[in-house]
């Protein structure tokens, strides 16, 4: 893989303009260009002379990401896809909502971390749809830097749950973290970070090894295993109670409440006995549940679940002291869930 310029440390930069017989103030520059302002181009480094712009260009050549499509909801939604490098085509979404206290605007972006999914899962569109390659941590980052340019503003919260298993790119999927939260990248708040994966169990642990205040969050979908198993194919060898084992190591090491992720299909995992289930798998761990009305895909005959199922989740949960959210899909009006836009693109292109 050639090395991307991107990936070379402060220290390495200046090991590169010395070889070059640049001056040493040019690394540091160079690396305000590269990731405070995240250049896409060396035509964007106005104080850096032209001669040395084409060298770099000539041996790190620069990627522009470019939108492809976007579509933009009465929410505000904007989704877009976005061609990186080799021609691969992602989505990432940008959110604007407000926080909690109804304070302050929030810019939100989902993004990707793997072009496709090797997972599977049978209610998602782009588990149908197979796996491509993973993404680079320049190309995770570049999705951020594509949505920021198009909103005009800062992002504040970032959530790894477009298109893509992370934990199945973990190096690179941590480096992009990385980069987000430094001082000198993008500045974002590690709580303001959250990586949503479907239950990989080793990289569960590393991530708790992981120093940082990451959020992490689990893509349950049901507390029984069979019901599991016809969901969520791509997890056999990671069984429900090491999930469980590592969610409550997590609690112990971190002492931060985890997201469990619950997408509701109506007579699939809705019945009374998930629900009993669901609350069993939640005692002990610090959590707080997220339940997600199930999205119409193509192909698949899956509904949401009623509102009064829906109603009814949510007093029991709570009755039993669990903190519980329904999360509806933004931008619904432009294409829901993940896989959804690229979905609606690749049909009107048909
Ligand atoms: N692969 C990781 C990362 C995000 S997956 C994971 O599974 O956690 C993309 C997100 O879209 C997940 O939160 C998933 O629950 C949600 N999703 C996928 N298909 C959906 C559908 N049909 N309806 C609603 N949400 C869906
Ligand atoms: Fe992959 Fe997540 Fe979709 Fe499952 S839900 S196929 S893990 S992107």
């Amino acid at each position: 893989m050639t090395v991307h310029i991107k990936s070379l440390t402060l220290d390495e930069l200046t090991a590169l303009m010395s070889e070059l017989g640049q001056p040493k103030f040019r690394a540091k520059q160079l690396y305000e260009w590269l990731h405070k302002h995240n250049a896409t181009s060396y035509d964007q480094l106005t104080n850096i002379p032209k001669e040395l712009r084409a060298q770099l260009s000539e041996r790190y050549p620069l990627f522009d990401p470019v939108i492809i499509n976007k579509q933009v909801s009465k929410d505000g939604t904007r989704k877009y896809l976005i061609s990186l490098e080799a021609g691969s085509v992602v989505e990432t979404v940008g959110i604007v909502d407000e926080d909690a206290e109804g304070n302050e605007q929030r810019l939100t972006v989902c993004c990707s971390t793997q072009a496709g999914c090797p997972m599977k899962c049978d209610f998602c569109a782009t588990g149908q749809e197979g796996f491509v390659r993973n993404l680079s941590s320049n190309e995770i980052i570049d999705q951020l830097v594509v949505v920021e340019r198009d909103f005009d503003a800062r992002i504040s919260n970032v959530v790894l749950m477009g298109q893509g298993e992370p934990f199945l790119n973990y190096d690179e999927v941590v480096a992009a973290l990385h980069r987000m939260n430094a001082d000198e990248g993008l500045n974002i708040g590690a709580r303001k970070i959250t990586v949503s994966t479907s239950g990989i169990i080793d990289r569960v642990y590393d991530f708790i090894d992981e120093p940082e205040q990451f959020r992490l969050a689990i893509s349950l979908h049901s507390a029984i295993q069979s019901t599991r198993n016809k969901l969520m194919p791509g997890l056999t060898g990671q069984p429900l109670e090491d999930l469980h084992d590592s969610l409550l190591e997590y609690a112990a090491r971190k002492n931060r409440r985890i997201s469990l992720e619950y997408i509701m299909i109506d007579g699939v995992n809705d019945s009374k006995k998930e629900l009993e289930m669901l609350l069993a798998f939640c005692d002990g761990i610090k959590c707080h549940v997220n339940l997600i009305p199930c999205n119409p895909i193509l192909h698949k005959n899956y509904k949401p679940s009623s509102s009064s199922t829906q109603n009814h989740w949510v007093h029991t949960l709570s009755m039993n002291g669990i903190p519980v959210s329904i999360r509806y899909s933004k931008g619904a009006d432009i294409a829901g869930a993940c896989g959804q836009l690229k979905e609606v693109h690749k049909k009107s292109q048909v």
